[in-house]
């Protein structure tokens, strides 16, 4: 994986722990899991991605379903110690009808049962563009849910950018704006990675479709700014967008010329 990325001229990535669609994680190869290491060390990586099956559910009504993302967490965040100090992600979740409120304390409490205060991966929430009833399409329910978790250290947000544009942040026109609510609500310490997708959706769409760079609502203009941006330019960015490797490829090349050196 690590020697794919740089060359494709990535120096991170963003995997899936396991079938996104949640089914049973491969055994962990002890020797695989430091030779990346490695590679990583030595070229300089930044933190890695893991990616949590978007089909988890910790804010459902139903203790089975809690159950079952409570299990595939834990498992993931003890598999993520094989490669120390990286960062894991996961979406929130859907409260399906019992109510927002009710919905952030199942989270904070699962993440309060699976993480322990000797990891060393940093848990991410995802902003979510709010379809349905998504947890974590506003800043403010991300930040209760951190509010809440104990190891306060160990407890992030990795931000979404074709996300939060349906969600009905306008980073098109006001990041400046969006970037300052961030940090009144949530705190800009807190932001650990972003992922970079354009929108097939117009602002606060609540769609979560994502394009290609430049070929959505987005547009390059914003991403120039995007990836400019003081509060922004040092963190990892991971793309999630429609392509094979060859579009991956030819994108992370655009960004990196209009990265401003
Ligand atoms: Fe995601
Ligand atoms: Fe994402
Ligand atoms: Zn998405």
């Amino acid at each position: 994986m690590g020697r794919q990325i740089l060359s494709m001229g990535g120096d991170t990535f963003q995997f899936f722990t396991r079938n996104p669609r949640g089914s049973k994680a491969k055994a962990i190869d002890v020797e695989d899991a430091k030779a990346l290491m490695s590679l990583m060390e030595e070229n300089r990586f930044a933190k890695i991605l893991a990616h949590a099956p978007y089909t988890l559910n910790p804010a459902s009504a139903d203790p089975k379903v809690r159950e079952f993302a409570e299990l595939t967490i834990l498992d993931d965040l003890e598999r993520m110690e094989y490669t120390p100090g990286q960062m894991y992600n996961f979406h929130p979740g859907s409260h399906v009808g019992q109510g927002t409120e009710e919905g952030i304390r199942l989270i904070s409490d699962l993440l309060n049962r699976v993480m322990k205060p000797e990891q060393t991966t940093t848990v991410l929430l995802e902003t979510m563009a709010g379809k349905g009833s998504e947890v974590g399409g506003r800043f403010e329910e991300l930040a209760e849910i951190i509010k809440r978790v104990e190891l306060t250290e160990k407890i992030g947000v990795c931000l979404d950018t074709c996300h939060v544009h349906d969600g009905g942040y306008d980073i098109v026109n006001n990041l400046d704006g969006v970037l300052e609510k961030f940090d009144r609500v949530v705190g800009l310490d807190r932001l650990k990675a972003i992922h970079i997708n354009d929108s097939k959706n117009p602002l606060a769409s609540r769609k979560d479709r994502h394009e290609v760079i430049g070929g959505g609502h987005i547009g390059l203009e914003a991403f120039t700014r995007i990836i400019n941006h003081p509060a922004l330019r040092d963190l990892p960015f991971f793309l999630e967008t429609p392509n094979e490797i060859p579009g991956y490829t030819a994108e992370i090349a655009l960004l990196s010329g209009l990265y401003q050196k």
